[in-house]
């Protein structure tokens, strides 16, 4: 019944996989065997894509991804720390092992929650579909062991369990979607896309983040230093700030 007040025919799919973060990769394999998923997207039954307020607030998420030619956006983090900007950060576990004192300082900072962007930055499927010439993982046991492993590596550096899981590419289907969901993890997509990947020109990605509306999650990228995402973000949060907007981390609310 809860789910027909809610309105939302998605929860449902959750309530049916309670959250059990201790569960081993051989449940897991056992309990999903022969699951033929029909959806492959960013935006999956499952995938949390706002913040589930009225207000005035926007999760601004950085993810620092592992594609190879990964940097770190120096200037983009200073900024957020001088005017105060919180932020939560979808660090994957290769960017972890190649930026260890960096990591250390974004965890130790407390503007900033550390999620998990999964041990090596794959798609989330259960059945190996590919997403921007990236293969995803290819059954239930390696999505248990994309998101545990790198979920363990963060819990070890920082002594806290990540409760939010993004995808590399942030491509999913929808029992790699409930698989997360039963290791604990709420799977985050986005209402802007921010960056494109850290495509966007810098007047683009202002003019993306002006689109937010209250409880927009707004997707932007840490690990292209010689993109224009930094411009764009700092050209767009005055105005934001002016329309009303502040900045919350993702755990501030209930996601929807
Ligand atoms: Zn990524």
């Amino acid at each position: 019944m809860l789910v027909l007040i809610s309105g939302s025919i998605f929860s449902a799919r959750s309530e049916e996989s309670p959250p059990r973060p201790d569960i081993s990769r051989k449940e897991i394999v056992s309990r999903f065997r022969g699951r033929v998923p029909r959806q492959w997207a960013e935006n999956v039954s499952g995938v949390k894509t706002r913040l589930d307020t009225y207000r005035k607030v926007i999760a601004l998420t950085l993810d620092a991804c592992d594609s190879g030619d990964d940097g770190y956006d120096t200037g983009l983090i200073r900024y957020l720390v001088r005017e105060r900007i919180p932020a939560t950060l979808f660090i994957c576990g290769r960017w972890i092992d190649k930026n260890p004192d960096i990591f250390k300082q974004l965890a130790a900072n407390r503007l900033f929650e550390i999620e998990n962007h999964g041990c090596r930055h794959k798609p989330s499927s259960v059945t190996g579909q590919s997403m921007y010439g990236i293969k995803g993982t290819a059954n239930p046991g390696e999505v248990f062991d994309e998101i545990g492993k790198n979920g363990q590596k963060i819990r070890q550096l920082t002594g806290r369990q990540p409760k939010y899981y993004r995808s590399g590419t942030a491509y999913y289907d929808e029992v790699a979607v409930e698989i997360a969901g039963v290791m604990g993890y709420q799977v985050v997509g986005f209402s802007v896309l921010g960056d494109k990947g850290a495509t966007y020109s810098a007047s683009q990605v202002k003019a993306a983040l002006l689109t937010a509306e209250p409880g927009s999650i707004v997707i932007c990228h840490m690990n292209h230093p010689e993109k224009e995402t930094a411009e764009g973000i700092i050209a767009a949060v005055p105005e934001l700030k002016k329309r009303g907007f502040r900045f919350v981390r993702l755990s501030e609310y209930n996601l929807k």
